[in-house]
C-alpha cells in the first residue's frame, strides 16, 4: 500500500531531504500535500515535480499561487495560513505527515497530526518543547505515532529496546536496564574558538556548521547550542525522562548520533554519514528498512572519535535549557520564544552571537518572577546576569497549561519581553 505523505516545510532543508527519498521509492510513498511560506517560487517547482494534490500557502498567497498553478497546468486544492496547514495535518487523506516547519509555526499543525491520529514524522523540535506534555497526551490519546527525525533522537529511538520502540512499555521499566542517554553534539562552528572570538562571529560564520547543512536558524541554534538544549527538553519529552537522566556530549565528528547506556555497562550507539536522510528513510519505513543514496561510512577512513564535556559557560544556552525544563513548562515555552526572538534578531545583526544567551536569561528572569542581577554590561548592553533562573516563579505565569492557547498567550509574552530587552540594549 501506498503511504500518502504531506510534507509541512517542503521547502526548507528536511523538506529537501524528506523529497530526495520520496522520489526515490515513487511505489512506496505519494506526496499528498506540501507547504511553504517564504519560497513560492521553489514551492512551484516542487509542484510541478510531485504534483500533489493539496499545498499550503501563507493567507494573503493562496489566490496569487492558485492562479500560477493553473497557468501551470496542475489541478491542485491551495489552502492558506494556520488553517490550511491544520487541515491537510488533519486530512482523512493523509497517512503521514512530515513535521518539518521551522520554530512555534509549526506547533499547531503538529498538535493537530497528533489529535487526528496521523503517523507523525518530527523535525519540528520547537513543537515539543513547547507543547511537551500536550503534544504526547494527544499522541497516546488518539493512536498516533510518533516517530523523531531529529538525528540524535531517531537515534536513540533505534538503540532502545523493541518494546519500548513500539510503546508497549515504558523506558523506565527496570527489565529494560536503560541507565542513562546520551545526546551528541557536534559542538557547532565555535567549538574550538573563544567567547570573544564568538562574540565577533558573523552570521556567514555562525551559520557554517561543520557537518550538517540546515536552515538558518538550527544553524545559528547548533552554533550557540540552544539547538541541544532544545534537543536535551525534546528527548525529555519524547522519551519520558527527567533532564538528569540525559547527558549531553561533544562529539565533533557527528559519527555517532547519539547513544543509550544500560545497566549492564553496554553502550548501544547509531553511527553513519552525517546526512538527514538517513533517520528521514529510517523514520518513513519504520519498522521497516528502504535503501537511500547517502554515502556509507568508511570506517577505514575514519580517524579518533573525540568526546568532550561541553563547556556551560561559553554555551550558556545549554545551562539554560536544563533549567527551563527542571522549572517547568512555562520555562521552556519561554526560552523557545526568547530564544526565537533573540537568533532573528542576530540574523539582523541587532545583537552578536553572544547576546542570545543574555537576552534568553533576560527573558527567563522577568518572566518568571526574579530580579535581574545586573552583573555587567555587555557588548551591546545588554544586561549580563548570571544565566541562572530565579528562585520560585511568577504567579502570573505559573499558568495551569491545559491547551494550546495557554501555551501561545506564554509565548506571546515571552516574545513582546524579548522585543524589549533587545530595545533596551540597542536605545
Ligand atoms: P528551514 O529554514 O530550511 O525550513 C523551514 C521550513 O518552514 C520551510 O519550508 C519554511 O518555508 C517553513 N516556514 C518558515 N516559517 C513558517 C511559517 N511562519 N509558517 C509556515 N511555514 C513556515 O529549516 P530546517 O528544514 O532546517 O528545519 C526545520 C525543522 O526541523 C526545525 O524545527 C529544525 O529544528 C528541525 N531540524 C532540522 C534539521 C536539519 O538538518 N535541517 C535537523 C533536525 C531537526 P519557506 O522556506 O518557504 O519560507
Ligand atoms: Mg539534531
Amino acid at each position: 500500500m501506498t503511504q500518502r505523505i504531506a510534507v509541512l516545510g517542503a521547502t526548507g532543508s528536511i523538506g529537501d531531504s524528506t523529497l530526495s527519498i520520496l522520489a526515490e521509492h515513487p511505489q512506496l510513498y505519494q506526496v499528498y500535500a506540501l507547504s511553504g511560506h517564504g519560497r513560492l517560487d521553489k514551492l512551484l517547482t516542487l509542484c510541478q515535480q510531485f504534483q500533489p494534490v493539496r499545498v499550503a500557502v501563507p493567507s494573503e498567497k493562496v489566490d496569487e499561487f492558485a492562479t500560477r498553478l493553473q497557468q501551470a497546468g496542475l489541478n491542485c486544492d491551495v489552502v492558506g495560513g494556520q488553517a490550511g496547514l491544520d487541515d491537510i495535518a488533519a486530512d482523512p487523506e493523509v497517512d503521514t505527515v512530515v513535521a518539518a516547519i521551522v520554530g512555534a509555526a509549526g506547533l499547531s499543525s503538529t498538535l493537530t497530526a497528533a489529535r487526528a491520529g496521523k503517523r507523525i514524522l518530527l523535525a519540528n523540535k520547537e513543537a515539543l518543547v513547547m507543547a511537551g506534555s500536550l503534544m504526547m497526551q494527544a499522541v497516546k490519546d488518539n493512536g498516533a505515532t510518533l516517530l523523531p527525525l531529529d538525528s540524535e533522537h531517531n537515534a536513540i529511538f533505534q538503540c532502545l529496546p523493541n518494546e519500548v520502540q513500539q510503546n508497549n512499555t515504558a523506558i523506565h521499566d527496570a527489565g529494560h536496564g536503560v541507565k542513562k542517554l546520551w545526546l551528541t553534539a557536534s559542538g557547532g562552528p565555535f567549538l574550538h574558538k573563544s567567547l570573544q572570538q564568538m562574540q565577533a562571529a558573523s552570521v556567514s560564520e555562525a551559520v557554517k556548521h561543520p557537518n550538517w547543512s540546515m536552515g538558518k536558524k538550527i544553524s545559528v541554534d547548533s552554533a550557540t547550542m540552544m539547538n541541544k538544549g532544545l534537543e536535551l527538553i525534546e528527548a525529555c519529552h519524547l522519551f519520558d525522562l527527567a533532564e538528569s537522566d540525559i547527558q549531553v556530549v561533544i562529539h565533533p565528528q557527528s559519527i555517532i548520533h547519539s547513544m543509550v547506556e544500560y545497566t549492564d555497562g553496554s553502550f548501544l550507539a547509531q553511527l553513519g554519514s552525517p546526512d538527514m536522510r538517513t533517520p528521514i528513510a529510517h523514520a518513513l519505513a519504520y519498522p521497516q528498512r528502504i535503501a537511500t543514496s547517502v554515502e556509507s561510512l568508511d570506517l577505514f577512513q575514519l580517524a579518533a572519535l573525540e568526546f568532550v564535556k561541553p563547556d556551560l559557560e561559553k554555551f550558556a544556552c545549554l545551562k539554560l535549557a536544563r533549567q527551563a525544563m527542571q522549572t517547568g513548562q512555562s520555562a521552556t515555552i519561554a526560552l523557545n520564544a526568547a530564544n526565537e526572538v533573540a537568533v532573528e534578531a542576530f540574523i539582523k545583526q541587532q545583537v552578536f552571537l553572544t547576546d542570545i544567551a543574555l537576552i534568553n536569561a533576560r527573558v527567563l528572569d522577568k518572566m518568571l518572577g526574579g530580579d535581574a542581577i545586573l552583573a555587567s554590561q555587555h557588548t551591546t548592553g545588554i544586561a549580563q546576569n548570571d544565566t541562572g533562573l530565579s528562585q520560585g516563579i511568577n504567579p502570573n505565569f505559573s499558568l495551569n497549561i491545559k491547551q494550546l492557547d495557554d501555551i501561545l498567550n506564554i509565548d506571546k509574552i515571552a516574545r513582546s519581553f524579548a522585543e524589549q530587552v533587545i530595545q533596551e540594549c540597542r536605545s
